[in-house]
């Protein structure tokens, strides 16, 4: 795929929870609950607010015409501010600090005074009915290989309240999310590729975990995508939630826009038009065999000209422009089928011939049908679809869509307007002075990227040690490299590297849990560079070290039967020698080789292989060197 001539943009948000310890506008700790420790459930209808100008949002139009009951479920370590009953406190300042320091690193201009404005969001997610949203930074930029990423905006906002049921009339809400700082990042629409969209999202989530200040784990950070092409529509994708997922996520939906194109000249070729004529069919299927139409089912059909084939085209995995259409029926909680597909479900030849027949349809034209729904239900659906169909004849429509884990998308809402914000007046502005800015520039953390650099420098890592270990422990492993060096013991920095990350992965898929964080590496490193055993055995100690409480590396060694004095090692190989000794004399020092393996059968992670190495090569020449005295 060119993309560059199909003009590809991409943008990305990325939302980011801040891993405070108290929320955004109140008091209470940034923790999540076990929903069954819920103290108190309440219910709320939610009405769309206007803007100052009066406009009114089209998404929040959209949700209110749902009309469903919100139910929120509170906390003993939450409070009437997440309730919406009682006005937020100030800006949590330790959170702007932190956007602050990121913004920083994104080489992003502060802005002089930071405003809560109110952002309408009505799909239940806040119990206001708004999200609030804090401006902290603008027009930075991020480089990648593939070229600079304009940074546009990083906002500070209140992370929404955790959906946990939804229901056709009814959505319960869990409020122990609802006010945790988060950083909303948008760059610029400068991505041009899939994979430069991918990196440029991993770049940002390395910079975030550098800061060691943001929340891990799943559904801590979420990313949207903008995406269009040319003769497209901007399209935003929300709810990326692995990484990996960003490349297909854009390529399908490029190809999903060029297909709806194609879509669009082969419509208006045939001259289609959407007929807004809803019939009732029920009595078509009076004696149906289907399953999909309940007994006594009311079903009603309209019928789409010049669509004939065009619902079952394929336009992205595992979807159709047939379910393009649908999900708008689904709004209203109704299906949708249509004679493209049919028959089908138990639907007969004969009932699909007499429903085309009902519409005067031919081979060019689509009939579509909803079963089991009230009128009233099935019109506002057909409704929905008809304003669905229409746009197909303009092209691509700009919609909100959500990812589905297959990385298709499924649409989700109309995109939301400007109209949307207005200011909080029960939050003061907060001024960001040019000393707070020099303050937190002054102490910038270096980035994980940047220790990956140190550490194949500094200490002769490879590059995928060096990554992986600034990934996981890199304090652990400087001060584990620190202490060595001040006491002398002969541990290579790279032995501690692999030691922290893949000899500790290969444990835990053993079943043997070992925190890195507090574990008495040192006492290991000690007794090794004493010599007491070889570093062979070091997976074994930490095993024995796993599975007893309370055990020290001596105990550990001395269980093992790992001790031995170099003096009882320095026998054993001399004896080895003797008995070989004709091997030996024919062999000459060349026999080092083949007695290593002899001699370390016996010693394997109780001397270091270097330390055998050398005594076996020693006892060899001394005994070579005895054998020709003889001569
Ligand atoms: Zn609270």
């Amino acid at each position: 795929m060119d993309y560059e001539k199909i003009g590809l943009k991409v943008g990305l948000e990325i939302h980011q929870q801040l891993n405070t310890r108290r929320k955004l506008f109140c008091g209470c700790p940034t923790v999540l609950r076990e929903k069954e420790d819920a103290t108190l459930t309440f219910k709320r209808f939610l009405r769309v607010a206007r803007s100052e100008l009066g406009e009114v949002d089209e998404a929040a139009l959209e949700e209110e015409k749902k009309q469903r009951t919100f139910i929120y479920k509170a906390y003993d370590s939450t409070c009437l501010v997440e309730n919406d009953e009682e006005p937020p406190s100030e800006l949590n300042e330790e959170a702007l600090d932190i956007a602050l320091e990121i913004a920083l690193l994104l080489h992003m201009k502060p802005v002089e005074e930071v405003h809560t404005m109110r952002k309408i969001v009505i799909d239940g997610s806040n119990t206001s009915g708004f999200q609030r949203t804090a401006l902290v930074a603008t027009d930075g930029w991020i480089e990648s290989e593939e070229g600079i990423v304009g940074i546009e905006t990083l906002c500070l906002e209140e992370e929404a309240a955790q959906k946990i049921e939804e229901g056709e009339d009814a959505v319960v809400y869990s409020l122990d999310r609802l006010g945790i700082p988060l950083v909303e990042i948008s760059t610029a629409p400068d991505i041009k590729t899939p994979k430069q969209a991918r990196k440029i999202a991993e770049k940002i989530g390395m910079i975030l975990r550098s800061t060691g200040k943001v929340k891990r784990g799943i559904g801590t950070i979420r990313q949207d995508l903008n995406i269009s092409i040319k003769d497209g529509a901007r399209v935003e994708i929300k709810g990326v939630q692995d990484l990996r997922l960003i490349e297909k996520i854009v390529e399908n939906e490029v190809k999903r826009q060029l297909k709806l194109l194609e879509i669009r000249d082969e419509l208006r070729r045939r001259g289609a038009r959407v007929e807004r004529r809803v019939l009732n069919l029920s009595e078509i299927f009076a004696s149906t065999r289907s399953r999909v139409v309940k007994k006594q089912g009311k079903v009603f059909g309209a019928c789409l000209r010049g669509f004939g084939g065009i619902l079952g085209i394929e336009i992205s995995p595992e979807r159709r422009f047939g379910s393009e259409l649908a999900d708008h029926a689904k709004r209203f909680g109704v299906g949708l089928m249509h004679t493209d597909e049919l028959p089908a479900y138990g639907i007969s030849e004969r009932e699909v011939e007499r429903v085309k027949e009902a519409f005067n349809a031919t081979e060019e034209d689509c009939v579509i049908l909803i079963a089991n729904a009230s009128q009233e239900r099935a019109e506002k659906a057909f409704s929905a679809v008809f304003a669905r169909a229409e746009k197909a004849l303009e092209g691509v429509p700009e919609e909100t869509r959500r990812a589905l884990p297959n990385g298709s998308t499924a649409y989700l809402r109309p995109l939301p307007g400007a109209a949307r914000m207005y200011p909080e007046t029960d939050v003061p502005p907060v001024e960001v002075s040019e000393e707070r800015v020099k303050r937190i520039a002054s102490s910038l953390p270096e980035t994980i990227e940047q220790k990956e650099e140190r550490f194949r420098k500094e200490y002769g890592l490879s590059g995928e040690l060096a990554a992986k270990v600034a990934r996981t422990y890199p304090e652990v492993f400087e001060r584990l490299v620190n202490v060595c060096a001040r006491k002398g013991w002969k541990v290579q920095p790279k032995l501690i590297a692999t030691l922290l990350t893949d000899t500790l992965t290969e444990l835990s898929r053993e079943g043997f849990e070992i925190d890195a964080e507090s574990f008495d590496f040192e006492g290991i490193f000690r007794l090794l560079s004493e010599n007491a055993f070889g570093k062979e055995a070091i997976p074994e100690i930490l095993k024995f070290l796993a599975s007893h409480e309370g055990a020290s590396v001596e105990d550990a060694v001395e269980a093992l039967g790992l001790r031995v004095s170099l003096d009882e090692v320095e026998r054993f190989i001399e004896n080895v020698v003797r008995e070989r000794g004709d091997f030996v004399r024919e062999r000459g020092i060349s026999a080092v080789g083949p007695l290593m393996g002899v001699v370390m059968k016996d010693l394997r992670g109780k001397v270091d292989g270097k330390v055998v190495s050398e005594m076996l090569r020693a006892k060899i020449e001394a005994f070579l060197r005895g054998s020709e005295g003889k001569k």
